[in-house]
């Protein structure tokens, strides 16, 4: 449901939202989707059955879900999985031994050890560049060979901006396909299929499930080609979803505009009051006038989300370990996304399968604190952050 089938207007977003792959149940009227928890279907005779075979092809729940994030990123199609690195797993399939990837040198942790430990001992290459500068990504383009540019943005930890727009047209002028990890945006605030990419990916886990009570990916892409592979390697390898986690995630969607609203707002006032801070160092929010991203997020983003990653003026492991271990309100943890703020120490958390080295010739700084902004109350997140920097 992303059009009204009778006028073909299409619906907004917060309308899609709550309604988009999901009727009400045929058999029972029931408003939610139900939890079909089932491996197999009947069949009247061989071949002939309601469309669905067998769980690890498809499930009812599973295609409500896809149904609405599809219409949620204006996809043709959208492929659900087990978890965020088993989308993409998935694409990185679709490449070939001796293939080349070209991407960030500020990328998810999880994303970079994929790259590196699983997929370059089969032969496949990567790139990792400063995508904000085009020297360097022209140099890094092996006319032919290179396949795939990978783009996050904004970066994670260090929120990084990076121009979809013109990515994909230097991509396309040598035929290289573009994914972007969607994942610190969500589809509320920024829609790269709207900008040329090819296929987006998303961790459900964090902005558009919501609650940090599941683990699950998406793919969405209009490409037909990209979407057979994803099907097939879905088939293949079982990295799906479970009922379970599909509807839940269908529950996290319905409220994904409001949530999104209130992150942003409550980012944009830490980023600000961090900002003035005298034991703050870089505050990293494309939200401030003086991120070098700031034109670009404004030209490509509803908002500027609710991610902030900030040092400290004392550049010291054991000072940012002070912050964390203070905090009340904050949650010392993995993960974002959620309703719940978290705070967390990338260097050695979530980062910390970079070697040192190449973690600080990035910028990553030993003292980086990454926040994940809930939807708590503002004065109470911004009280927290203060009395837990009084540790410092
Ligand atoms: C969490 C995350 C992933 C991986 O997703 P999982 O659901 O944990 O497998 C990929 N990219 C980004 C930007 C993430 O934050």
């Amino acid at each position: 449901m992303a059009t009204d089938a009778s006028t073909n207007r299409s619906y907004g977003f917060g309308t899609r939202a709550v309604h988009a792959g999901q009727a009400p149940d045929p058999s029972t009227g029931a408003v939610m989707t139900p939890i079909f928890q089932t491996s197999t279907y009947a069949q009247r005779a061989p071949g002939d059955h309601q469309g669905h075979e067998y769980s690890r092809v498809t499930n009812p729940t599973r295609s409500a879900l896809e149904g609405n994030l599809a219409a949620l990123e204006g996809a043709d199609h959208a492929v659900s999985f087990a978890s965020g690195v088993a989308g993409i797993d998935a694409i990185l399939k679709g490449l070939r031994p001796g293939d080349h990837v070209v991407t960030t040198n500020d990328l998810y942790g999880g994303t970079f050890r994929l790259f590196r430990q699983v997929f370059e001992p089969f032969g496949l290459r990567f790139s990792f560049v400063d995508l904000t500068d085009p020297e360097a990504v022209d140099a890094a383009i092996e006319p032919g060979a290179t396949k795939l540019m990978w783009i996050e943005t904004p970066t994670n930890p260090l929120m990084r901006i990076y121009d979809i727009e013109a990515l994909v047209e230097r991509a396309k002028a040598d035929g290289i396909d573009v994914a972007v990890d969607n994942t610190f945006a969500s589809p509320y605030l920024q829609q790269p299929l709207a900008l040329g990419a090819d296929m987006v990916l998303h961790s459900t886990t964090k902005y558009i499930g919501g609650h940090s009570d599941l683990i699950g990916g998406v793919v969405c892409t209009s490409r037909e080609d990209w979407h057979e592979n994803l099907r097939f390697q879905l088939k293949c390898a079982g990295a799906v979803g479970g009922p379970m986690d599909s509807f839940l995630t269908l529950r996290g969607t319905k409220t994904l505009h409001l949530r999104m609203q209130q992150h942003c707002a409550n980012a944009r006032r830490l980023a600000t009051f961090l900002d003035a801070h005298p034991k703050v160092g870089r505050v990293l929010y494309p939200g401030l006038p003086d991120h070098p991203g700031h034109d670009i997020a404004k030209k490509q983003m509803k908002d500027f989300g609710g991610m902030i990653s900030f040092s400290l003026t004392d550049d010291a492991m054991d000072k940012a370990v002070a912050v964390m271990t203070h905090t009340k309100v904050f949650t010392l943890a993995e993960s974002l996304g959620g309703v719940e703020s978290l705070i967390e120490h990338p260097a050695s958390m979530t980062h910390a399968s970079i070697p040192p080295e190449e973690r600080r010739k990035i910028g990553l700084d030993d003292s980086l604190i990454r926040l994940s902004v809930g939807v708590e109350e503002e004065a109470d997140l911004l009280a927290d952050l203060d009395q837990a920097l009084q540790h410092v």
